[in-house]
């Protein structure tokens, strides 16, 4: 309990909900928020894999737009352009024309602690009557426009996986304004057990997400180092731009009005060819480096699913490297 309240008050929302990882609080939100069986939740292909897989935990159907290149983000735009030509209001709620399904949510995700074109998302959303979750599960720490991500959606979560930029070993919280749904989340993420001093009722479907107190109390040694960790970070990053810009390799870089955790420094390479080079270079000489996420619309199980021309997520899928971003 004391970890919630002390995530709420840094995160700067009404609540804070503590589950056993991200995944399943994202799982959880879909749920909270009325995603059933056969819906379709927009979000993006370039993400973890994580995001997609809480989308078919709930039975719905994953439909992927593209990203900004200046964002690695869901793009506004391609959310746009996906709504005009395929969705339709009905009763307040919004239907893809196409398939017949209900559009119910979206997930767009801020990659790597950067922050994707979250107000305009949410403008969207608002006007198809389409349910905003944000996966800011990279993005403890960071803001835009001073608002901290995973605030702008009606829920948003954030994990403190192993090697996320804080951790409980395992862990994730939701993020809300709206009491209701906390009380809600905490409800369903206990079996749903109704409170009584002796009785065991339970009026829904449940599941065991809270997080166990000794994952909290490492949350809470964590949260007080977190300012150290994140200037660390971003001083990390500073050196970075200097060294590769002078070389000139792209670095990726916070956008105006954004405060970056810089979870995961990133730098942008002309070719897959030139990619290649960089990874087998590096490692060769002991450098942890990696490429970013495959794209989800080549996994087996995703690539049957409704998609937008994912030009700007392809793009990057070929030339995006992260390089060692430790805090010491
Ligand atoms: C880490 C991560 C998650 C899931 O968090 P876990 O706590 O590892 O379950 C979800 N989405 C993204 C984008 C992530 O990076």
């Amino acid at each position: 309990d004391e970890f919630e309240i002390k995530l709420a008050e840094y995160i700067g929302v009404k609540r804070a909900v503590v589950c056993v990882n991200g995944t399943n609080a994202i799982h959880l939100c879909l749920k909270l928020l009325g995603v059933e069986s056969n819906d379709e939740v927009i979000t993006q292909p370039l993400t973890f894999i994580a995001t997609t897989n809480a989308i078919t935990y709930a039975n719905a159907i994953p439909v992927f737009v593209d990203v900004d290149l200046d964002t690695m983000g869901l793009s506004p735009k391609s959310l746009q352009s996906f709504l005009d030509a395929n969705a339709e209001i009905k009763n307040n709620m919004c239907y893809n024309k196409n398939t017949g399904r209900r559009i119910k949510a979206c997930l767009p995700m801020h990659t790597f602690g950067h922050a994707c074109r979250i107000e305009k998302i949410k403008e969207i959303s608002d006007n198809y009557h389409i349910e905003l979750i944000e996966d800011a599960a990279e993005a403890m720490g960071s803001h835009y426009k001073s608002k901290h991500l995973g605030s702008y959606g009606k829920l948003g979560v954030i994990s403190f996986n192993g090697n996320k930029i804080m951790t409980t070993g395992g862990g994730g919280v939701i993020v809300t304004d709206y009491e209701e749904l906390a009380k809600k989340a905490k409800h369903i993420s206990t079996q749903s057990k109704v409170h009584h001093a002796w009785e065991y009722n339970h009026d829904q479907i449940g599941y065991n997400y809270r997080m166990p107190n000794l994952n909290a109390a490492l949350g809470l040694a964590q949260l007080e180092q977190l300012n150290t960790f994140l200037e660390k970070k971003r001083d990390l990053a500073k050196e970075y731009q200097k060294f590769f810009n002078k070389q000139g390799i792209q670095t990726f870089e916070e956008r105006e009005s954004e405060q970056s955790n810089y979870w995961l420094n990133t730098i942008i390479l002309n070719s897959l060819e030139e990619r290649k080079i960089f990874l087998e270079e590096t490692n060769r000489a002991g450098v942890m480096t990696r490429p970013i996420w495959q794209l989800m619309t080549k996994m087996p199980m995703f690539q049957d699913c409704p998609k937008t021309s994912l030009k700007n997520a392809e793009f990057l899928e070929e030339r995006v490297i992260n390089i060692p971003s430790s805090v010491k």
